[in-house]
């Protein structure tokens, strides 16, 4: 095998995969349910794959549901994205004792292994590769997580309802990016995974594997099942220039409709899995020996996100909503050249109020054709 060569191996090989790579020193972070939910968290010997689970998703809903079949990837995303990989809630930058000796802050797992990443997820970790990894001043934490990362991506076939990457461009398939791409086949050959192999990386751990070379009409018709799932993606975003609606929106009434629903209760800033935003604390101990300095989420629904000298910027719900949506989908291109959404549909079923960003730029989008109209 080589770079761009397709293979098939059967459920159990899945299962040899996660060993072999564990084998070889990989932490592996994989789905599995916890909490009436799919999750992302470690997997090892007794922590088993979700095969079997489904998802149903909707504005301000997320349920677990048994399938027929014992499927492992078929669920759409959950509420954890890899991004608390990557760039974790909390972590402690610094520390120092009171004879000014800098303690070590933190530990980098070596070798970390990502199972199961999806088109959308894909494309949100090379967005935060250009926010935390790129730039003047490259966040080395995140660096050293990144360069450490062993990536198997899987080709979406079943979209949820909250889902819209294919109008984002980002999925359901993926195209380049990954060490492994795993395509899920469930039929009358029985379970397996079309596997693909995009680095060389890649290709050692699947010599490791029994994997068969994969037949042009396998191949064929996991393509054409990954491409048939882009028609049944829960939504779309509306197919307008969205940097110049939200551009052109910024006195738009409709703010203020939105605020009448959002709670700014900031939970689609901690599911998202391209938000970075964070905030430092420092603490002491009560002997004054040991002082540290942590870095946490932030999030731009908080009050004082926005405070400077003597009170916060963006006091009220509707300025800080405009503020996440502004930036997530419209100034996120000029500062990192690109959306920041990638149309994962997180925020949206997590939202406790079901608001929905892709109906909310329709409406702004609508507003504004309205106002063309009105132009004499
Ligand atoms: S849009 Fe929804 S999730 Fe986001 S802050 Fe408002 S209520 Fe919370
Ligand atoms: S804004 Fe919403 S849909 Fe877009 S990437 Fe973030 S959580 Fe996903």
């Amino acid at each position: 095998m080589t770079i761009g060569d397709a293979a098939v191996i059967d459920r159990a090989g899945l299962d040899r995969l996660v060993r072999v790579l564990r084998a070889q020193g990989y932490r592996v972070i994989g789905p599995q349910m916890r909490d009436n939910a799919i999750v992302l968290d470690e997997l090892d010997d007794r922590v088993r794959l979700p095969a079997g689970w489904g998802v149903h998703t909707e504005p301000g809903r997320y349920r677990l549901h048994r399938r027929e079949d014992e499927a492992v990837f078929a669920h759409s995303a959950g509420p954890g994205s890899w991004k608390q990989f990557l760039h974790p809630p909390h972590r402690k930058i610094a520390a120092i004792d009171a004879n000014l000796n800098l303690e070590p802050a933190e530990e980098i797992p070596a070798r970390t292994a990502f199972l199961g990443v999806r088109g959308c997820d894909m494309a949100a970790i090379a967005t935060l590769g250009r926010v935390l990894g790129g730039g003047a001043h490259p966040d080395p934490g995140f660096a050293a997580r990144r360069a450490g990362l062993f990536l198997i991506a899987v080709n979406c076939t079943e979209p949820g309802g909250v889902c819209f990457c294919a109008s984002m461009g980002t999925g359901p398939g993926v195209s380049a990016g990954y060490d492994l791409a795993l395509t899920e086949r469930i039929d009358d050959l029985g379970h397996r995974f079309l596997v693909d192999v995009g680095s060389e990386a890649g290709d050692q751990i699947l010599s490791s594997l029994i994997a068969e070379p994969a037949a042009e009409s396998d191949i064929a018709t996991a393509r054409a099942e990954v491409a048939a799932a882009a028609g049944r993606m829960g939504r779309a975003m509306p197919n307008v220039d969205v940097r110049e609606v939200i551009r052109d929106s910024r006195e738009s009434p409709h703010w203020a409709d939105v605020a009448s629903r959002c709670l700014t209760c900031a939970n689609c800033t901690m599911v998202c899995p391209t938000c970075f935003c964070t905030t430092t604390e420092d603490v002491t101990d009560l002997t004054g020996d040991h002082a540290e300095r942590w870095e946490h989420w932030a999030s731009c629904f908080e009050l004082d996100f926005s405070y400077l000298h003597g009170g916060s910027v963006r006091q009220s719900g509707e300025s800080r909503y405009r503020q996440w949506l502004s930036h997530k989908l419209g100034t996120w291109h000029d500062q990192f050249g690109s959306s920041g959404c990638v149309g994962c549909g997180r925020c949206i079923a997590w939202c406790p109020a079901g608001i929905d960003l892709t109906a909310e730029v329709t409406r702004l989008a609508d507003l504004l054709e309205g106002a063309d109209r009105d132009q004499p």
